[in-house]
């Protein structure tokens, strides 16, 4: 059988981060990767908290190298009102750029990476069972033949993200506490962009902030495009091959006929009730990163930066354990990364309710604020010397409630 130090379950953004700072600290570390690369995923705008990870593990070169999207900033919509943010402009001194990306292009880009540093990845390969010790795991899996094979390790990374391989074998998921949503998205020709539209992300609210419309521009000239609502509306979106999603896009009245015309360059995918919690976030011989672990809602595009992030945080700690030192797996890890997600709920919890909109489409939006929101919308929010971090659970409900009552005595 063969024998790892690490055996680390994805190549996605988690994956290939946790596995590649391995590495570089000279462990023998094997992916097992279910799918053949370049493969399809959903979550393509990044944000530059996340270049510091990729920095770290080795893997920022690749993918600069690879003349994706710049993305400096982000702006939001509803009707009339746009604000926009700019990276450049955050209270956090931080990365101040980050890309948008293909992920197909972009995971494999990292997978790559970290193979071109000796991590031993092997695609179409599925896990499909692990019997873990703290000593030692044996974990099963079917490799490209289909062949049943097994593996031993020291330790494993789950980085399975929505296959979340451990979560579902351990039983260790738990209902998210947000009311069930879906998306629906194609990308789609985007020769209208414009110099007022930018290349940067841009997401529209409607329906009473029930619903959300993101565009995200690539450097091929396409741009994602998705509407994210209720469950029972994107069902209704996605039937029949996406027919009222497309009616959708080009007849919506707030995008002025960007997408009126444009061609679909696939047939538009849906995906539904992806919120879902974790109730611990490590184990005997384990711990999860990226989406095995709490994944909250796309609006702040913070999936890809959580992953990295918690890739990163898990193959720290797991080099520490590795060194035979002492990890506090509760206090070190898993409350580091709930706090960031922590952060990101109060920010997903304000944008439904409709606090995050008042306090950005108000028409004097203070600088310093602004740029304080700025930092966390650019997924800094670790960074508690920011309000808009340290009191993120009454900071939006707060300042939403004392812009209200200002504009209705301004009336
Ligand atoms: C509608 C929507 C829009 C989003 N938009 C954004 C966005 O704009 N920006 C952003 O940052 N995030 C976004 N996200 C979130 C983003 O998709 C995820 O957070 C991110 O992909 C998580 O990365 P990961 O490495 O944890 O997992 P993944 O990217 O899911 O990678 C996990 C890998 O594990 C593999 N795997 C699964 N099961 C097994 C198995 N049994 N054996 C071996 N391998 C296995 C999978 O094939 C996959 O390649 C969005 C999410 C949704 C639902």
């Amino acid at each position: 059988m063969q024998k790892v130090d690490v055996l680390v379950i994805g190549a996605g953004p988690a994956g290939s981060v946790a596995a590649s700072y391995l590495k570089k600290q000279g462990y023998d570390v094997t992916i097992l990767e279910k799918e053949k690369f370049p493969r399809f995923q959903i979550g393509e705008s990044l944000l530059p908290c996340c270049m510091e990870h990729l920095e770290e593990s080795g893997l920022r070169e690749a993918v600069e190298a690879k003349n994706f999207q710049k993305k400096t900033g982000a702006a939001f919509m509803r009707g009339e009102k746009r604000c926009e943010f700019l990276f450049s402009e955050q209270y956090t001194n931080g990365w101040t750029y980050t890309w948008q990306v293909k992920r197909a292009d972009f995971d494999l880009t990292l997978a790559e990476a970290a193979r071109a540093k000796g991590v031993d990845v092997n695609f179409e390969c599925e896990v499909l069972n692990v019997d873990a010790t703290l000593e030692r795991q044996i974990t099963e899996y079917k490799d490209v033949n289909g062949k049943i094979d097994h593996i031993e390790s020291r330790f494993i990374i789950d980085s399975s993200g929505y296959g979340r391989v451990l979560p579902r074998l351990f039983d260790l998921s738990k209902p998210s506490a947000f009311t069930p949503r879906g998306a629906v998205f194609s990308h789609l020709e985007d020769n209208k962009r414009t110099e007022k539209t930018s290349n940067n992300i841009f997401v529209h609210s409607f329906d009473n902030n029930k619903s959300w419309i993101w565009a995200i521009p690539f450097s091929d000239g396409s741009t994602s495009v998705g509407i994210v609502g209720d469950k029972e509306k994107i069902i209704e979106l996605a039937a029949n091959d996406g027919e009222k999603y497309k009616e959708f896009i080009r007849g919506f009245e707030d995008l002025n006929g960007r997408f009126a015309e444009s061609e679909l360059k696939f047939e538009p995918k849906n995906i539904l009730g992806y919120s879902v919690g974790v109730k611990t976030m490590f184990g005997e011989g384990f711990v999860l990163s990226g989406n095995s672990t709490e994944f909250l809602d796309p609006i702040f595009s913070s999936g890809v930066t959580f992953a990295t992030a918690s890739g990163l945080l898990s193959a720290k700690m797991t080099h520490k354990h590795l060194q035979g030192e002492v990890v506090d797996w509760k206090t070190e890890y898993e409350d580091v990364v709930q706090n960031g997600i922590n952060v990101f709920r109060s920010y997903v919890t304000g944008w439904y309710s409709g606090d995050f909109q008042t306090i950005v489409f108000t028409d004097q939006i203070d600088v310093e604020i602004k740029n304080q929101i700025c930092s966390v919308l650019a997924g800094y929010v670790w960074d508690k010397s920011n309000p808009f971090v340290k009191k993120h659970d009454t900071i939006l409900p707060t300042l939403a409630k004392v812009i209200k009552i200002k504009e209705s005595q301004a009336q």
